[in-house]
């Protein structure tokens, strides 16, 4: 026999009795099955009530095939489990029921608004833990567009509208202005909310729209050629407001601004960093123009005769240069080969390893990519690239002086 469903003409009523029809142990829950239950089953994009069942803490409650409500309890040892034929006392958790109750009665007038604000159909609902999406027909979304149906949806709340439950026939449902078909057969149950929006269903609805709250569109996107709407409504409203107004307050106190100054205040901080770095940049060539010039100025001019080009003077460069970045190593190295005929070989260290840039300008025969890889091999690392330019590096700091030497001297030994 179906379970009477309470819930279906008072979704105010929290607190029931009603006889055990059916207790089954199952491994690990106690399903337990009543004569008459205010619980509301999973269904119809609604979660589950949850509450208790003499003592008993309900944490799922599901429909089976036969239309009988399924009353999930936890185990535990010490709450005696229901006997059939008894009388149990049935409470619901009371929170959750109107946080359910907003989201989803939320959700009847939104769907209605959409309809009205731009002829979009509500398709699916899913009521999440945080928010709830609808997706609707609608191909090219605006900011508008869900300003209109949050402005509608927000009204009928503010008038505060009666929602009415009617239990009608198939015949009577054909009559009313339903904003859906149903989907059963036999008796229908329609809530309406005053004069605004019909639509058969079987879940659980505010006693008037007031009790809805809030109705606030949080997000759009296009997903499945429609459009997804998240929302929030009531309680979660209020949570979302506060979390909103904490995040622009802070963001605006960062730039002591009043809050609604705050996104062009970090728009303006985010193009002035751009054009720091854009300077910062532009000094750096300078700077490190000047210092190359400097270090070729100090540099020996050195001879070498490599076989495949005979005799050859070229500046030799080489330095270490702590607390500089590798970036800035192979810019200062550009800098060096590209006034003359030069190798460069330069080292810095980066945190706990030491790191190479080697570079010859292109009138030079010598390998860099090969020279420095064995000078990485001293670092206890590994490194290398193209004839002219090689980077690479190694653990071994307090070698990075001798592989440097080492590296000037393979070079000079061409000669
Ligand atoms: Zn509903």
């Amino acid at each position: 026999m179906e379970t009477v469903r309470l819930y279906y003409t008072d979704s105010g009523l929290l607190e029931f009795t009603a006889a055990v029809a059916e207790v089954r142990e199952m491994p690990d829950a106690t399903h337990i099955i009543l004569d008459r239950t205010a619980f509301y089953p999973t269904g119809g994009g609604q979660p589950n009530d949850t509450g208790s069942i003499s003592g008993a803490e309900i944490i799922d409650v599901a429909e089976d095939e036969a239309g009988r409500i399924v009353h999930i309890a936890r185990r535990v040892t010490d709450t005696p489990t229901p006997i059939p034929g008894r009388t149990v006392e049935c409470r619901i958790d009371a929170a959750r029921r109107l946080d359910h109750m907003q989201q989803h009665s939320g959700q009847h007038i939104l769907s209605q608004a959409f309809v009205q604000a731009c002829g979009a159909e509500t398709r699916s609902f899913h009521l999440g833990a945080a928010t709830s999406t609808i997706d609707i027909e609608l191909q090219n979304p605006t900011d508008d567009d869900m300003r209109a149906a949050e402005e509608i949806a927000n009204r009928v709340v503010f008038e505060d509208r009666a929602m009415h439950v009617h239990l009608v026939s198939e015949e009577e449902a054909a009559r009313l202005p339903l904003r859906k078909e149903s989907a059963v057969q036999g008796t229908i149950r329609v809530i309406e909310i005053d004069g605004f929006d019909w639509s058969p269903c079987g879940g659980t609805h505010a006693g008037r729209a007031g009790q809805v709250g809030l109705i606030a569109v949080k997000s759009f996107e296009r997903a499945k050629r429609m459009t997804r709407v998240e929302f929030v409504c009531g309680r979660r409203a209020l949570i979302d407001y506060r979390l909103a107004n904490r995040s622009a307050t802070a963001v605006a106190r960062q730039f002591s601004v009043d809050r609604e100054s705050g996104p062009a205040s970090v728009e303006r901080a985010i193009q002035e960093g751009k054009s720091l770095k854009k300077r910062v940049r532009e000094l750096l060539e300078i700077a490190l123009r000047e210092e190359a010039g400097r270090l070729l100025d100090e540099s020996p001019m050195v001879s070498a005769a490599p076989a495949s080009t005979g005799a050859l003077q070229f500046k030799l460069a080489k330095g270490i240069f702590p607390e500089r970045d590798i970036e800035e190593l192979r810019m200062l190295a550009w800098k060096i080969i590209e006034r003359g005929p030069s190798a460069a070989l330069l080292g810095t260290q980066d945190g706990s390893a030491a790191r190479l840039v080697f570079a010859r300008s292109p009138d030079l025969p010598f390998n860099m990519g090969a020279i420095l890889a064995k000078a990485c091999e001293g670092l206890g690392g590994k490194g290398g690239g193209k004839p002219d330019m090689a980077q690479g590096g190694g653990p071994n700091v307090d070698k990075l002086p001798s592989v440097i030497d080492e590296s000037a001297n393979q070079i000079l030994a061409a000669s």
